[in-house]
Protein backbone atom coordinates (compact mmCIF):
# COMPACT_ATOMS: atom_id res chain seq x y z
CA UNK A 1 0.00 0.00 0.00
CA UNK A 2 2.48 2.38 1.25
CA UNK A 3 5.44 1.34 -0.76
CA UNK A 4 3.99 0.22 -3.96
CA UNK A 5 2.21 4.15 -4.65
CA UNK A 6 5.67 6.14 -5.72
CA UNK A 7 3.09 9.20 -5.25
CA UNK A 8 2.69 8.08 -1.60
CA UNK A 9 6.30 7.26 -1.10
CA UNK A 10 7.49 10.57 -2.49
CA UNK A 11 4.97 12.38 0.00
CA UNK A 12 6.37 10.45 2.73
CA UNK A 13 10.07 11.54 1.94
CA UNK A 14 9.16 15.34 1.85
CA UNK A 15 7.26 14.57 4.51
CA UNK A 16 10.65 13.99 6.74
CA UNK A 17 12.31 16.92 4.51
CA UNK A 18 9.85 19.10 5.87
CA UNK A 19 9.74 17.18 9.77
CA UNK A 20 13.85 18.03 10.01
CA UNK A 21 13.51 21.42 8.77
CA UNK A 22 11.05 22.69 11.23
CA UNK A 23 13.25 21.04 13.71
CA UNK A 24 16.33 23.26 12.53
CA UNK A 25 13.57 26.34 12.93
CA UNK A 26 12.92 25.41 16.67
CA UNK A 27 16.48 26.25 17.29
CA UNK A 28 16.84 29.95 17.56
CA UNK A 29 20.17 30.00 19.36
CA UNK A 30 23.23 29.77 16.26
CA UNK A 31 25.26 28.25 18.74
CA UNK A 32 23.03 25.40 20.29
CA UNK A 33 22.15 24.63 16.89
CA UNK A 34 25.54 24.17 16.04
CA UNK A 35 26.12 21.81 18.81
CA UNK A 36 23.31 19.90 18.18
CA UNK A 37 24.19 19.85 14.66
CA UNK A 38 27.74 18.54 15.51
CA UNK A 39 26.10 15.99 18.34
CA UNK A 40 23.93 14.51 15.14
CA UNK A 41 27.83 13.27 13.43
CA UNK A 42 28.26 11.31 17.22
CA UNK A 43 28.69 7.94 16.79
CA UNK A 44 27.38 6.96 20.47
CA UNK A 45 25.43 9.42 22.23
CA UNK A 46 26.01 10.32 26.75
CA UNK A 47 23.22 10.89 28.95
CA UNK A 48 24.53 14.33 28.30
CA UNK A 49 24.28 14.76 24.98
CA UNK A 50 20.76 13.41 24.87
CA UNK A 51 19.49 15.79 27.59
CA UNK A 52 21.07 18.59 25.57
CA UNK A 53 19.11 17.37 22.92
CA UNK A 54 16.27 16.45 24.53
CA UNK A 55 16.18 20.04 25.95
CA UNK A 56 16.42 21.83 22.18
CA UNK A 57 13.47 19.81 21.08
CA UNK A 58 14.72 16.86 19.99
CA UNK A 59 12.06 14.33 21.46
CA UNK A 60 13.52 11.26 22.16
CA UNK A 61 11.12 10.34 24.66
CA UNK A 62 7.92 11.50 23.88
CA UNK A 63 5.47 12.22 20.63
CA UNK A 64 4.59 15.64 19.09
CA UNK A 65 1.51 16.20 18.74
CA UNK A 66 2.19 17.76 15.43
CA UNK A 67 5.02 15.47 14.06
CA UNK A 68 4.68 12.63 11.15
CA UNK A 69 2.92 9.80 13.09
CA UNK A 70 5.69 7.34 13.96
CA UNK A 71 3.51 4.18 12.06
CA UNK A 72 4.18 6.54 8.67
CA UNK A 73 1.00 7.15 7.72
CA UNK A 74 2.02 10.33 5.99
CA UNK A 75 -0.52 12.25 8.90
CA UNK A 76 0.55 14.21 11.98
CA UNK A 77 0.77 12.05 15.22
CA UNK A 78 -2.52 13.74 17.00
CA UNK A 79 -4.70 12.88 13.55
CA UNK A 80 -3.11 9.05 13.19
CA UNK A 81 -2.78 6.78 16.20
CA UNK A 82 -3.08 9.24 19.09
CA UNK A 83 -6.75 8.83 18.07
CA UNK A 84 -6.74 4.91 18.22
CA UNK A 85 -4.94 5.28 22.05
CA UNK A 86 -7.24 2.70 24.33
CA UNK A 87 -8.48 5.06 27.23
CA UNK A 88 -9.03 2.47 29.41
CA UNK A 89 -6.22 1.17 31.62
CA UNK A 90 -5.29 -2.32 31.86
CA UNK A 91 -2.80 -3.78 34.34
CA UNK A 92 -2.26 -7.44 32.21
CA UNK A 93 -0.55 -5.52 29.56
CA UNK A 94 2.61 -7.22 28.72
CA UNK A 95 5.66 -5.49 27.24
CA UNK A 96 9.17 -6.50 26.04
CA UNK A 97 10.57 -3.85 28.81
CA UNK A 98 8.45 -5.17 31.16
CA UNK A 99 9.07 -8.85 30.33
CA UNK A 100 12.94 -8.75 30.92
CA UNK A 101 12.38 -8.31 34.51
CA UNK A 102 12.40 -11.80 35.04
CA UNK A 103 11.89 -15.02 33.19
CA UNK A 104 8.60 -16.37 33.38
CA UNK A 105 6.96 -12.95 32.12
CA UNK A 106 10.23 -13.39 29.13
CA UNK A 107 8.17 -16.58 28.24
CA UNK A 108 4.67 -14.78 28.38
CA UNK A 109 5.91 -12.07 26.56
CA UNK A 110 7.29 -14.80 23.88
CA UNK A 111 3.93 -16.12 23.44
CA UNK A 112 2.29 -13.15 23.22
CA UNK A 113 4.75 -11.34 20.58
CA UNK A 114 5.06 -14.61 18.39
CA UNK A 115 1.10 -14.50 18.13
CA UNK A 116 1.25 -10.83 17.26
CA UNK A 117 4.26 -10.72 14.93
CA UNK A 118 2.79 -13.62 12.91
CA UNK A 119 -0.77 -11.80 12.47
CA UNK A 120 0.48 -8.82 10.98
CA UNK A 121 2.90 -11.00 9.37
CA UNK A 122 -0.13 -12.43 7.29
CA UNK A 123 -1.95 -9.26 7.17
CA UNK A 124 0.94 -7.33 5.31
CA UNK A 125 1.60 -10.71 3.16
CA UNK A 126 -1.59 -10.77 1.96
CA UNK A 127 -2.05 -7.20 0.25
CA UNK A 128 1.58 -7.19 -0.52
CA UNK A 129 1.94 -6.57 -4.42
CA UNK A 130 4.99 -8.22 -6.43
CA UNK A 131 8.15 -5.46 -6.23
CA UNK A 132 9.70 -6.31 -10.15
CA UNK A 133 9.52 -3.33 -11.97
CA UNK A 134 6.24 -2.29 -12.86
CA UNK A 135 4.60 -5.34 -11.97
CA UNK A 136 1.34 -5.40 -9.93
CA UNK A 137 0.60 -8.88 -9.10
CA UNK A 138 0.06 -10.32 -5.71
CA UNK A 139 3.36 -11.39 -4.59
CA UNK A 140 3.74 -14.69 -2.74
CA UNK A 141 5.53 -15.97 0.10
CA UNK A 142 9.38 -16.43 -0.93
CA UNK A 143 12.20 -17.11 1.05
CA UNK A 144 15.49 -15.31 1.18
CA UNK A 145 17.86 -18.43 0.29
CA UNK A 146 17.82 -20.91 -2.40
CA UNK A 147 18.53 -24.00 -0.67
CA UNK A 148 16.54 -26.27 1.37
CA UNK A 149 16.73 -25.72 4.97
CA UNK A 150 15.80 -29.63 5.41
CA UNK A 151 18.98 -30.82 3.51
CA UNK A 152 21.39 -28.25 4.21
CA UNK A 153 21.85 -27.40 8.19
CA UNK A 154 22.57 -24.12 9.61
CA UNK A 155 22.80 -21.94 12.39
CA UNK A 156 21.54 -18.62 12.66
CA UNK A 157 21.31 -16.03 15.36
CA UNK A 158 18.29 -14.17 13.53
CA UNK A 159 14.92 -14.92 14.59
CA UNK A 160 11.27 -15.20 12.93
CA UNK A 161 9.93 -13.04 15.42
CA UNK A 162 11.47 -9.66 15.37
CA UNK A 163 10.32 -8.97 19.21
CA UNK A 164 12.42 -12.12 19.96
CA UNK A 165 15.51 -10.21 20.58
CA UNK A 166 16.49 -10.14 24.25
CA UNK A 167 20.27 -11.29 24.46
CA UNK A 168 22.33 -11.88 27.80
CA UNK A 169 25.91 -11.17 27.41
CA UNK A 170 27.56 -14.88 27.81
CA UNK A 171 24.87 -16.64 26.05
CA UNK A 172 24.89 -18.70 22.66
CA UNK A 173 22.28 -17.31 20.83
CA UNK A 174 22.46 -19.26 17.58
CA UNK A 175 19.99 -21.77 16.95
CA UNK A 176 19.22 -23.95 14.09
CA UNK A 177 17.65 -22.01 10.97
CA UNK A 178 14.09 -23.39 10.23
CA UNK A 179 12.54 -23.24 6.90
CA UNK A 180 10.25 -20.99 7.39
CA UNK A 181 12.93 -18.23 9.06
CA UNK A 182 14.06 -16.50 6.09
CA UNK A 183 10.43 -16.23 4.69
CA UNK A 184 8.88 -13.02 3.40
CA UNK A 185 6.39 -11.57 0.95
CA UNK A 186 8.37 -10.05 -2.37
CA UNK A 187 7.87 -11.29 -5.95
CA UNK A 188 4.91 -12.90 -7.79
CA UNK A 189 5.68 -16.25 -8.49
CA UNK A 190 6.29 -15.66 -11.77
CA UNK A 191 9.17 -13.19 -10.85
CA UNK A 192 9.83 -15.23 -8.01
CA UNK A 193 10.69 -17.50 -10.37
CA UNK A 194 13.29 -15.81 -12.49
CA UNK A 195 15.36 -14.67 -9.59
CA UNK A 196 15.12 -18.62 -8.19
CA UNK A 197 16.97 -19.06 -11.63
CA UNK A 198 19.51 -16.89 -11.29
CA UNK A 199 23.15 -18.49 -10.22
CA UNK A 200 25.71 -16.05 -9.41
CA UNK A 201 29.04 -16.97 -11.22
CA UNK A 202 31.70 -15.18 -12.83
CA UNK A 203 30.21 -13.23 -15.39
CA UNK A 204 27.22 -12.99 -14.05
CA UNK A 205 25.34 -9.77 -15.35
CA UNK A 206 24.73 -6.61 -13.40
CA UNK A 207 21.03 -7.03 -13.49
CA UNK A 208 21.07 -10.39 -12.35
CA UNK A 209 23.15 -9.20 -9.45
CA UNK A 210 21.39 -5.97 -9.04
CA UNK A 211 17.83 -8.44 -8.51
CA UNK A 212 19.08 -10.88 -6.66
CA UNK A 213 20.67 -8.40 -3.57
CA UNK A 214 17.29 -6.69 -4.19
CA UNK A 215 15.65 -9.96 -2.78
CA UNK A 216 17.94 -9.27 0.51
CA UNK A 217 16.67 -5.59 0.63
CA UNK A 218 12.89 -6.75 0.13
CA UNK A 219 13.12 -9.24 3.18
CA UNK A 220 14.13 -6.83 5.47
CA UNK A 221 12.03 -4.21 4.40
CA UNK A 222 9.00 -6.71 5.02
CA UNK A 223 9.76 -7.77 8.49
CA UNK A 224 10.66 -4.49 9.80
CA UNK A 225 7.01 -3.10 8.30
CA UNK A 226 5.10 -6.04 9.81
CA UNK A 227 7.43 -4.89 13.08
CA UNK A 228 6.46 -1.76 12.88
CA UNK A 229 2.72 -2.76 12.27
CA UNK A 230 3.21 -4.80 15.24
CA UNK A 231 4.23 -1.93 17.70
CA UNK A 232 1.55 0.00 15.98
CA UNK A 233 -1.42 -2.27 16.88
CA UNK A 234 0.63 -2.66 20.79
CA UNK A 235 1.00 0.96 21.08
CA UNK A 236 -2.42 1.64 20.95
CA UNK A 237 -3.90 -0.69 23.22
CA UNK A 238 -1.35 -0.33 26.08
CA UNK A 239 0.56 2.55 25.83
CA UNK A 240 -1.91 4.75 28.08
CA UNK A 241 -1.37 1.24 30.47
CA UNK A 242 2.28 1.49 30.89
CA UNK A 243 3.71 3.11 34.04
CA UNK A 244 5.69 6.69 33.79
CA UNK A 245 8.84 4.90 33.97
CA UNK A 246 8.20 2.59 31.34
CA UNK A 247 7.01 5.14 29.02
CA UNK A 248 9.81 7.46 27.58
CA UNK A 249 11.81 3.87 27.12
CA UNK A 250 8.64 2.42 25.02
CA UNK A 251 8.83 5.81 22.78
CA UNK A 252 12.22 5.39 21.85
CA UNK A 253 12.34 2.10 20.74
CA UNK A 254 8.99 2.68 19.13
CA UNK A 255 11.20 5.94 17.29
CA UNK A 256 13.83 2.79 16.45
CA UNK A 257 12.08 1.19 14.43
CA UNK A 258 10.01 3.55 12.76
CA UNK A 259 13.41 5.60 11.42
CA UNK A 260 14.35 1.86 10.41
CA UNK A 261 11.20 1.53 8.59
CA UNK A 262 12.17 4.86 6.88
CA UNK A 263 15.63 4.51 6.41
CA UNK A 264 14.52 1.65 4.34
CA UNK A 265 12.30 2.97 2.42
CA UNK A 266 14.71 5.43 1.03
CA UNK A 267 17.09 3.05 0.63
CA UNK A 268 14.41 1.00 -1.66
CA UNK A 269 13.61 4.17 -3.87
CA UNK A 270 16.81 5.15 -4.21
CA UNK A 271 17.60 0.90 -5.50
CA UNK A 272 14.58 0.91 -7.67
CA UNK A 273 15.24 3.93 -9.83
CA UNK A 274 19.04 2.18 -10.21
CA UNK A 275 17.13 -0.78 -10.88
CA UNK A 276 14.50 0.86 -13.66
CA UNK A 277 18.19 2.88 -15.14
CA UNK A 278 16.90 6.17 -14.23
CA UNK A 279 19.64 6.62 -12.17
CA UNK A 280 23.17 5.82 -12.30
CA UNK A 281 23.57 5.86 -8.32
CA UNK A 282 24.84 2.51 -7.16
CA UNK A 283 28.02 0.85 -7.67
CA UNK A 284 28.83 -3.24 -7.71
CA UNK A 285 32.12 -4.61 -6.12
CA UNK A 286 33.47 -7.68 -6.91
CA UNK A 287 35.24 -10.35 -5.34
CA UNK A 288 36.03 -13.46 -6.45
CA UNK A 289 37.43 -16.09 -3.31
CA UNK A 290 37.99 -19.70 -2.38
CA UNK A 291 35.50 -22.02 -2.34
CA UNK A 292 33.82 -22.20 1.58
CA UNK A 293 30.98 -24.10 2.76
CA UNK A 294 31.31 -22.70 6.03
CA UNK A 295 28.83 -19.67 6.01
CA UNK A 296 26.67 -17.95 3.75
CA UNK A 297 24.75 -14.44 3.95
CA UNK A 298 22.11 -12.26 2.19
CA UNK A 299 21.64 -9.33 4.05
CA UNK A 300 22.01 -5.13 4.86
CA UNK A 301 25.04 -4.37 5.94
CA UNK A 302 25.27 -1.58 8.46
CA UNK A 303 28.40 0.17 8.85
CA UNK A 304 29.53 2.01 12.20
CA UNK A 305 32.36 3.82 11.49
CA UNK A 306 34.82 4.98 9.01
CA UNK A 307 38.35 2.74 9.44
CA UNK A 308 40.47 5.83 8.73
CA UNK A 309 39.45 9.37 9.85
CA UNK A 310 36.93 7.61 12.51
CA UNK A 311 33.64 9.48 11.19
CA UNK A 312 30.39 8.23 12.20
CA UNK A 313 28.17 6.26 9.50
CA UNK A 314 25.28 4.68 11.89
CA UNK A 315 24.63 6.24 15.47
CA UNK A 316 24.30 3.57 18.38
CA UNK A 317 22.11 5.28 19.45
CA UNK A 318 20.44 8.35 18.22
CA UNK A 319 17.08 7.45 16.46
CA UNK A 320 16.73 10.72 14.32
CA UNK A 321 19.56 10.05 12.06
CA UNK A 322 18.81 7.82 8.72
CA UNK A 323 20.54 4.46 8.79
CA UNK A 324 22.98 3.70 6.17
CA UNK A 325 23.53 0.67 4.75
CA UNK A 326 24.63 -1.40 1.78
CA UNK A 327 24.10 -4.51 0.42
CA UNK A 328 26.34 -7.90 0.96
CA UNK A 329 26.01 -11.10 -0.72
CA UNK A 330 28.05 -14.43 -0.30
CA UNK A 331 27.40 -16.86 -3.01
CA UNK A 332 29.28 -20.10 -4.27
CA UNK A 333 29.51 -22.82 -6.38
CA UNK A 334 32.20 -25.91 -7.18
CA UNK A 335 34.74 -23.48 -7.58
CA UNK A 336 34.37 -20.83 -5.65
CA UNK A 337 32.69 -18.02 -3.37
CA UNK A 338 31.60 -15.07 -4.94
CA UNK A 339 30.96 -12.03 -2.66
CA UNK A 340 29.17 -8.54 -3.87
CA UNK A 341 28.98 -5.27 -1.99
CA UNK A 342 26.19 -2.66 -3.32
CA UNK A 343 26.65 0.39 -2.43
CA UNK A 344 24.93 4.10 -2.90
CA UNK A 345 27.94 5.77 -4.43
CA UNK A 346 26.30 9.46 -3.99
CA UNK A 347 26.04 9.08 -0.01
CA UNK A 348 29.15 10.62 1.31
CA UNK A 349 29.36 8.72 4.81
CA UNK A 350 28.73 4.99 3.05
CA UNK A 351 31.26 5.34 -0.02
CA UNK A 352 33.96 6.91 2.45
CA UNK A 353 33.13 3.78 4.65
CA UNK A 354 34.11 1.52 1.88
CA UNK A 355 36.73 3.61 0.11
CA UNK A 356 38.37 3.64 2.99
CA UNK A 357 38.39 -0.17 3.50
CA UNK A 358 39.40 -0.97 0.13
CA UNK A 359 42.79 1.12 0.30
CA UNK A 360 43.13 -0.71 4.00
CA UNK A 361 42.72 -4.08 2.26
CA UNK A 362 44.71 -3.57 -1.00
CA UNK A 363 42.91 -6.03 -2.51
CA UNK A 364 44.69 -9.25 -0.68
CA UNK A 365 42.54 -12.37 -0.50
CA UNK A 366 43.81 -13.01 3.30
CA UNK A 367 42.22 -9.25 4.52
CA UNK A 368 39.52 -9.47 1.42
CA UNK A 369 38.36 -12.84 3.99
CA UNK A 370 38.79 -11.25 7.28
CA UNK A 371 36.66 -8.14 6.07
CA UNK A 372 33.94 -10.01 4.49
CA UNK A 373 33.67 -12.26 7.71
CA UNK A 374 33.73 -9.52 9.91
CA UNK A 375 30.72 -7.83 8.13
CA UNK A 376 28.72 -11.04 7.92
CA UNK A 377 29.27 -11.32 11.73
CA UNK A 378 28.94 -8.21 13.02
CA UNK A 379 27.22 -5.58 11.06
CA UNK A 380 24.63 -8.01 9.86
CA UNK A 381 21.72 -10.56 11.04
CA UNK A 382 21.07 -12.98 8.60
CA UNK A 383 24.46 -14.55 8.73
CA UNK A 384 23.92 -18.49 8.27
CA UNK A 385 26.92 -20.96 9.47
CA UNK A 386 26.69 -24.61 8.28
CA UNK A 387 26.36 -26.79 11.14
CA UNK A 388 29.65 -28.89 10.19
CA UNK A 389 31.53 -25.62 10.54
CA UNK A 390 29.47 -24.45 13.78
CA UNK A 391 29.80 -27.63 15.88
CA UNK A 392 33.81 -27.44 15.65
CA UNK A 393 33.47 -24.24 17.75
CA UNK A 394 33.66 -24.51 21.47
CA UNK A 395 31.48 -23.05 23.96
CA UNK A 396 33.31 -20.16 24.18
CA UNK A 397 33.50 -19.42 20.61
CA UNK A 398 29.81 -19.83 20.18
CA UNK A 399 29.64 -16.92 23.42
CA UNK A 400 32.11 -14.62 21.59
CA UNK A 401 30.04 -14.93 18.02
CA UNK A 402 27.35 -14.49 19.36
CA UNK A 403 27.94 -11.48 21.38
CA UNK A 404 29.51 -9.88 18.39
CA UNK A 405 26.69 -10.22 16.51
CA UNK A 406 24.06 -9.13 19.13
CA UNK A 407 25.66 -6.57 21.03
CA UNK A 408 24.95 -3.51 18.88
CA UNK A 409 20.97 -4.09 19.22
CA UNK A 410 22.22 -3.37 23.10
CA UNK A 411 22.04 -0.17 24.42
CA UNK A 412 25.62 -0.36 25.70
CA UNK A 413 27.30 2.29 28.08
CA UNK A 414 30.43 3.74 26.95
CA UNK A 415 33.10 1.20 28.55
CA UNK A 416 31.45 -1.70 26.80
CA UNK A 417 31.44 0.37 23.74
CA UNK A 418 34.93 1.24 23.78
CA UNK A 419 35.60 -2.49 24.13
CA UNK A 420 33.60 -3.25 21.29
CA UNK A 421 35.39 -0.65 19.36
CA UNK A 422 38.45 -1.81 20.31
CA UNK A 423 37.80 -5.48 18.90
CA UNK A 424 36.37 -4.28 15.88
CA UNK A 425 38.82 -1.85 15.14
CA UNK A 426 40.72 -2.70 11.74
CA UNK A 427 37.97 -5.70 10.50
CA UNK A 428 41.10 -6.98 8.62
CA UNK A 429 41.66 -9.32 11.45
CA UNK A 430 40.26 -10.97 14.30
CA UNK A 431 37.67 -13.71 13.01
CA UNK A 432 37.77 -15.96 9.29
CA UNK A 433 35.23 -17.98 8.49
CA UNK A 434 36.77 -18.90 4.94
CA UNK A 435 39.42 -21.28 6.41
ZN1 LIG B 1 -0.10 6.45 13.21
ZN1 LIG C 1 5.81 -9.91 -10.50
Amino acid sequence: MLLNDDKNLKMLIDKQKLYKEALDNKISNVEAKQFVDALFENYFLDNDNINFLVSNGVNFFNLDNNEQCFCLSNIDFKDCCFKSLKKTKNSQYNTFLKAIINKEDYNNFLNYSNDLFLKHYRALGKEEVCHYNDCEKNAIENNLYKFDFTADKFFTTYRKNSFDNKFTFGENFFRVANPETFNYYGFCSEHYKILKSIVVKEDSSEDELTLVNFSSLLFKLFISRVHLNALKEEFCSIYNSLDGAIKPLYIYNLRKVSNKVSSLINFYSKYKKWMKKEENNFVIKRFILPKTNNFLIQDLVYPQVTPDDFKMVNSINNVFVEEKSALLGIFKNDKSTYVTFIYDKKDEKITSYFNQYWEIIENKEKNIEFFVTNCSLILCDNLLISSDYFNKFNEEEKTFYSALNKFRFENPSMGQEYLKMKFFAGFIKGNNFFK
